[in-house]
């Protein structure tokens, strides 16, 4: 199993999209789901408890998170020390990586790390300075012997050129990545879509960016026999070639990949945290291997045609509907749009694949690893 440590909620940067939605979202209507805005700013169980529950899990992932979760560098060090995971991972804005010492650092299988494309764009989303500060300490991180998968972790929404922004990431002079997912700002905050120009941005950008980035990828294997871990068109061409099924959320959110609040309650994800009606069990009695699991067999998911490929998108989005029915269905027309992108392309890549060129075993990666695949 996979679980999210909430280790704070408090955070060191104020994202555009996220601490200015929040000062926007002033009718915080979750409807009949209550929610505990109480909880402690940091962890306050005891990291034996964590010990003892993640020991009965020999499979065991733990992903830090946050808030900023290196605003806690003491805790991160201290569960590496007590607690005996499978693998350690790290969601992070990247801005205090330089503070975690190189033998905690290195231990990481996987650091997620905020960053939206080049450095405007970057620090448009997330405040000036923090892309060089970012990158400065990704360098160091590698000179200190980081070997680990670094995953560039894009928020995307309308000033984002999907196809030049991922383009750039892979391709740069500052510091090029060979993991990026993405994910839609698009269905998390309740009143942003009216002053949004979300529609037309998808239909003008975000959707002939997509196609032109899936044709790319597969250029890329053609012509240079590598299968570029860009997530939402890896994960899905992974499904396709595999004729796989997923009705489950992709990202594992509420049946594979929990969170643990700062209090030690469980829920199905990160962001819902403090929803009572989700609370799944405590660490100091719950078994990791048996916690409850969520499902969304509810409209408008439970009667789509893409629901073996989408698994739903995202849990959150589902329970609590921040967006109108309208508004959502102009998300899930991307997530068909990205679909129709990639199958366009499974002929081409099946040829690869028949002739040698790659190996299906390139599609491999590892699942519920923070990327969510469907953005
Ligand atoms: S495309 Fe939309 S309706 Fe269909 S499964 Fe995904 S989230 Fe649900
Ligand atoms: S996609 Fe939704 S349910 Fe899944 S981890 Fe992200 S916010 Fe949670």
């Amino acid at each position: 199993m996979f679980f999210h440590l909430i280790l704070t909620t408090e955070c060191n940067l104020q994202c555009r999209y996220c601490f200015g939605e929040s000062l926007d979202d002033f009718d915080e209507d979750f409807g009949e789901i209550e929610v505990d805005y109480g909880l402690p700013k940091k962890v306050n169980y005891n990291v034996e408890s964590l010990a003892g529950f993640c020991r009965k899990d020999p499979d065991c992932v733990l992903t830090f998170y946050g808030g900023e979760p290196l605003l806690c560098a003491d805790k991160i060090k201290q569960v590496m020390d007590n607690v005996e995971a499978k693998l350690f991972m790290i969601q992070t804005n990247g801005l205090l990586l330089d503070k975690l010492e190189p033998k905690y650092v290195n231990r990481f299988h996987t650091i997620l790390v905020s960053i939206d494309g080049e450095e405007a764009l970057t620090d448009y989303y997330r405040g000036n300075g923090t892309f060089r500060k970012v990158v400065n300490n990704l360098k160091l991180i590698k000179q200190n012997g980081f070997r680990g998968e670094l995953i560039a972790r894009m928020t995307i929404m309308e000033q984002t050129d999907i196809y030049k922004q991922v383009r750039w990431l892979l391709d740069n002079d500052e510091f090029s990545f060979s993991s990026v997912h993405w994910q839609l700002n698009a269905g998390f905050w309740g009143n942003d879509y009216q002053r949004r120009n979300f529609e037309q941005w998808t239909k003008t950008s975000y959707i002939p960016g997509v196609k032109r980035l899936a044709a790319f990828w597969v250029d890329q294997m053609e012509e240079k026999g590598v299968v570029l871990k860009l997530y939402p068109l890896l994960g899905i061409a992974d499904s396709l070639l595999h004729e796989e099924k997923n009705c489950f959320m992709r990202c594992g959110g509420g049946w594979i990949n929990y969170a643990i609040q700062t209090d030690g309650y469980i829920i199905p994800c990160p962001t819902m945290w403090g929803m009572k009606k989700y609370y799944l069990g405590h660490i100091n009695n719950a078994d990791p291997r048996k916690i409850k699991k969520i499902f969304v067999y509810q409209p408008p998911c439970a009667d789509c045609s893409i629901l073996n490929v989408c698994g739903g998108r995202c849990l959150y989005a589902n329970v609590t509907k921040r967006w109108s029915d309208e508004a959502y269905s102009k998300v899930c027309h991307t997530v068909a749009e990205l679909l129709e992108a990639v199958k366009d392309e499974v002929p081409r890549i099946q040829r690869l694949l028949k002739n040698e060129k790659i190996n299906i075993k390139d599609f491999d990666f590892i699942k519920y690893n923070g990327c969510e695949i469907i953005p």
